[in-house]
């Protein structure tokens, strides 16, 4: 059938062709508002494009001020080599760009920019002062552009170097304006790229002053180690160690691994801290980041995340960054050696540096019912509550018996088990009706925990512990933005935590639960973790769930038998014991069966 005899009951039928849009290019001041929202999406964003022009012109000396997190006024003084003055207006207009002249100069890139679109889209989205003076002349020139349009161009005295100014950023696009989440969360992401660049780029002194109060300054020696000291304070700086690059070590002799990490001894709750570059690009690349944190393994705890500034330098013709207009992906031609090189040096140099990986177990060794296998020792049964004889059976994989009390009847039941022992300090071993089970330690405690905890907070009646001296501690403005806006809730669960001006904050008092922890660092773990959210609904249920993380024991930690048996009878008391808050198994199972045909007897 021809697609112009179209029946009657067709949607079309009845439109004039006049109705129908013809397709129109359109005009270049439009296209350029569109094209701008891919580069500019944000402050941080037009931080960065301007930063890394100030690199990408050698600067060793870049001072960015921002008002109202970058949305009133963006300003980056650098001290580079400055724009020629007949090539300012240039500069401003798409795919305008000094770094790149022809197709094949795209497969070896090696400045920060190269698309030539960064400038247009700023101005076409804000008010824009650039002024700039190359170092043979005398005299500078400023240029202002608004809303894409040159509105003022005169000669101007300047130092040598280039000021960027970006005022009333996004200020014919109230929309975008109004997506933009607080001042305090766009101040954190620029204050993140500075930091980044900082990292990558020791040489160059870095100043970033926000609503007039200096919050990153870092000295430009040159020297990782004192520009880590400048972000994260000299113990960090002094703690982290070297990465030493081994060619014999690795495949590929192009390759080279540099940077720093931390040793095991340090680590954070989130990924914030840790810096991948590829050829001095800050890279975010999930499977970079997967492979320094597999260097990690048997090192730190699970969710408990490195310090870590690494560059990984390849030949620019096996990287590619023009993937994405924000030039945070890249792409590799020989992925695998990438990953391979960043384990392995890291991994090298955390294993020197810490001769014995097992710390845990060599330390659980003390006590004489856990090591490497499954302990021997075996318990009797009666230390069952019992209530537990009383179910009929079920079993963790859904199958459910019925169960003859009506106390709980909606729960799940787990089977009545009998502690054999622990493994690896990290899994219960008890055997059941049907074979083997085995209990993740720290799941199935994380589950116990956040049930009682949700509980005691719904009737509000979680405690917490004064501290003797009161402990200041020092919030990013994420972490305040969070703080302040659940206060209600922390003091629910029994932080009382109070300014003490600025970014300080004083704690008084911690929950209970967590007053073994150093005050300080709970404190920013658990607003970590409640920030990170995981599938909660509640702000309260990621509260629970934040606390009983962190109250939990963990693996690595030597049960004894009682606390073997105390943990599962509390584990048989959850609603839902089949699954820790994050929904992952709790308890696994090998069947009679299962081991039967394993030893060819069925
Ligand atoms: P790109 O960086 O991709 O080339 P931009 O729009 O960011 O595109 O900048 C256009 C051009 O303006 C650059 O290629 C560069 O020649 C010049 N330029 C921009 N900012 C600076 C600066 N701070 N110092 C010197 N030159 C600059
Ligand atoms: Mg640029």
């Amino acid at each position: 059938m021809n697609v112009h005899e179209s029946k009657p009951s067709d949607k079309l039928n009845g439109l004039q062709t006049s109705d129908i849009p013809t397709i129109r290019l359109l005009p270049e001041n439009v296209s350029s508002k569109i094209a701008a929202g891919e580069v500019v999406e944000r402050p941080a964003s037009v931080v960065k494009e301007l930063v890394e022009n100030s690199l990408d012109a050698g600067a060793t000396e870049i001072t960015v001020e921002i008002d109202a997190g970058g949305c009133e006024r963006i300003s980056v003084v650098d001290n580079g080599r400055g724009i020629r003055k007949d090539d300012v207006e240039l500069a401003f207009q798409r795919f305008a760009t000094s770094k790149v002249a022809e197709a094949s100069d795209l497969s070896e890139i090696s400045t920060l920019g190269f698309r030539g679109e960064a400038l247009p889209s700023i101005a076409a989205v804000s008010t824009v002062s650039l002024i700039t003076k190359i170092r043979d002349e005398e005299l500078g020139i400023r240029l202002i552009v608004t809303d894409g349009e040159i509105l003022d161009s005169q000669l101007y005295g300047a130092p040598d170097g280039t000021t960027v100014a970006v005022n009333n950023l996004f200020q014919n696009f109230p929309a975008r304006r109004k997506f933009l989440r607080a001042v305090a969360t766009e101040l954190s992401r620029v204050r993140s790229f500075i930091v980044r660049y900082a990292l990558a780029y020791p040489e160059v002194k870095f100043r970033l002053v926000a609503d007039g109060s200096e919050s990153v300054t870092t000295i430009g020696s040159g020297d990782l180690r004192e520009a880590i000291v400048s972000i994260y304070g000299l113990d960090v700086g002094q703690a982290m160690l070297e990465i030493s690059y081994d060619s014999e070590n690795i495949d590929s002799e192009k390759i080279n691994v540099t940077g720093m990490v931390s040793p095991p001894s340090i680590h954070r709750s989130s990924r914030n801290f840790t810096s991948i570059f590829v050829n001095r690009r800050w890279v975010q690349s999930r499977s970079l980041l997967y492979a320094l944190e597999q260097s990690y393994k048997g090192f730190l705890m699970e969710r408990r995340f490195p310090v870590a500034a690494v560059n990984v330098n390849l030949p620019l013709t096996d990287v590619d960054v023009n993937v994405h207009p924000a030039k945070t992906e890249v792409r590799f031609r020989q992925e695998n050696q990438v990953f391979a090189a960043l384990q392995q040096t890291v991994r090298r140099s955390i294993t020197e540096h810490s001769p014995i990986p097992e710390v845990n177990l060599l330390d659980s060794t003390r006590s004489f019912h856990s090591g490497n296998a499954v302990s021997s020792r075996f318990w009797p049964i009666e230390t069952f509550p019992k209530h537990t004889q009383e179910y009929e059976m079920s079993y963790p994989d859904g199958r459910e018996g019925s169960q003859n009390h009506t106390s709980t009847p909606f729960r799940k039941a787990l089977p009545a088990l009998r502690i054999l022992g622990q493994v690896q300090t990290k899994y219960v071993i008890a055997e059941g009706p049907d074979g083997v089970y085995l209990i993740d330690q720290h799941a199935a405690h994380e589950r116990v925990m956040f049930e009682k905890i949700r509980e005691k907070l719904a009737s509000l009646s979680l405690e917490a512990q004064s501290l003797l001296e009161p402990v200041t501690v020092d919030l990013s403005l994420d972490q305040r933005e969070l703080f302040v806006a659940q206060q209600k809730l922390f003091f629910d669960i029994g932080f009382q935590v109070e300014p003490f001006g600025g970014l300080i904050y004083l704690i008084r008092a911690v929950p209970v639960l967590l007053s073994n922890k150093d005050p300080a660092q709970i404190f920013i773990d658990v607003l970590a973790s409640m920030e990170e959210g995981g599938s909660f609904d509640s702000w309260n249920e990621r509260a629970a769930h934040s606390i009983a993380c962190h109250s939990a024991i963990r693996a690595g930690q030597s049960l004894s038998d009682k606390e073997m048996t105390e943990l599962t009878r509390q584990l048989e008391e959850c609603l839902e014991p089949n699954t820790c808050p994050h929904g992952r198994p709790t308890i696994t199972h090998i069947s009679l069966l299962q081991m039967d045909r394993g030893f060819g007897r069925r």
